[in-house]
């Protein structure tokens, strides 16, 4: 038993399940990654049951009592501020308005820090590149399209009220064919995420299929619904398929016009690309296409230097942590501020 030293959970809130991982005084993970189910529309007091059958798992998976738990880092699918979450996504109401960080603290008897899951994930990411000489941006397209900026002192970025890096609804000038700017899930027009995620995806899919030249393409006229058809895209851009390339290329380049903006502001060094195509064998690909879009709206400063011309200024990487990144994030998180 190593119980006279202390250690520090990340527990990453998602919409199925709860991720979580232990990492000792040092920062060091000790342990795998333990992942139980989340239970989120249930109300949050079945998941705080499940968050701590989490840091029972953790500590027993590595042999210490759960009392050497310090400290919590929490992470959660919604918009929050100081604790308190402000928006139910896609979790039950009784979520809404609720101080989940002080509540939690309360019942586990120990201090807990609580963010929500695109600053978790940049944390994350920060915290598996240990030489790291800067901060991050973190901008993940997944469903939507998150985001999160960690400084170069290794914490977060969060405004004044928790509320800052909604990255996918920052303005973006792209028309449809017809002339208008896309509607946003959030209710405003031509936000960034109405072109960069998969809800995006969908509606450029259905597009594009009714256009005489996409005649004879298979999904044209596979019977699938446009989400079945939509998952199946990664794997024909895969293969090199015209049409998914072409989504994907635009999709790209309007991420790349977002995030020179986006550096325009914060001039983070470096963009870590997150979200699930980190794993595409496209990504090589999806990442030139994303330069172009990027040098077309970033000023040359912001490219190379003047000094040297092989310095570049705004480096792309893709996110390296894995699943475990936003759980990662939030363990260091705890011990940064605890330990
Ligand atoms: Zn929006």
């Amino acid at each position: 038993m190593t119980d006279s030293k202390t250690f520090f959970a990340g527990l990453d809130i998602g919409g199925t399940t709860i991720k979580s991982i232990l990492v000792d005084d040092s920062g060091d993970t000790v342990g795998d990654m333990v992942e139980v189910r989340s239970h989120v529309k249930e109300g949050y007091e079945a998941t705080f049951a499940q968050l701590e059958l989490a840091m029972e798992r953790l500590a027993g998976a590595v042999g210490v009592r759960p009392s050497a738990i310090a400290g919590i880092g929490l992470d959660v699918p919604a918009p929050s501020s100081a604790g308190v979450i402000w928006g139910q996504a896609n979790l039950a109401a009784d979520w809404v308005g609720c101080n989940i960080r002080d509540e939690f603290s309360k019942r586990v008897n120990l201090p807990v820090t609580m963010t929500n899951d695109g600053n978790a994930a940049a944390l994350g990411e920060y915290a598996v590149r240990p030489n790291l000489s800067s901060g991050l941006l973190c901008v993940a397209p997944g469903t939507g399209l998150g985001g999160g900026l960690v400084l170069p002192s290794g914490r977060a970025y969060e405004g004044q009220h928790g509320l800052a890096l909604e990255v996918g609804h920052i303005s973006v000038p792209f028309l449809e064919q017809d002339g208008t700017l896309p509607s946003c899930s959030c209710g405003l027009k031509g936000c960034a995420e109405a072109w960069v995620s998969l809800v995006a995806l969908r509606r450029r899919l259905g597009i594009e299929l009714a256009q005489e030249k996409w005649a004879d393409h298979p999904l044209a006229t596979d019977g699938a619904s446009i989400e079945e058809k939509a998952f199946q895209l990664r794997d024909y851009a895969s293969q090199g398929d015209p049409l998914a390339r072409h989504l994907f290329q635009e999709q790209a380049n309007i991420l790349g016009h977002a995030i020179a903006d986006l550096v325009r502001v914060f001039d983070p060094g470096l963009v870590v690309i997150g979200g699930g195509l980190a794993e595409a064998d496209f990504r090589d690909d999806y990442l030139d296409w994303l330069r172009d879009g990027f040098s077309k709206r970033a000023w040359p400063m912001y490219r190379h230097s003047p000094l040297d011309p092989t310095v570049e200024i705004t480096r792309f990487q893709w996110a390296s942590g894995g699943d475990s990144a936003a759980a990662l994030g939030m363990a260091c998180a705890a011990c940064d501020m605890f330990g």
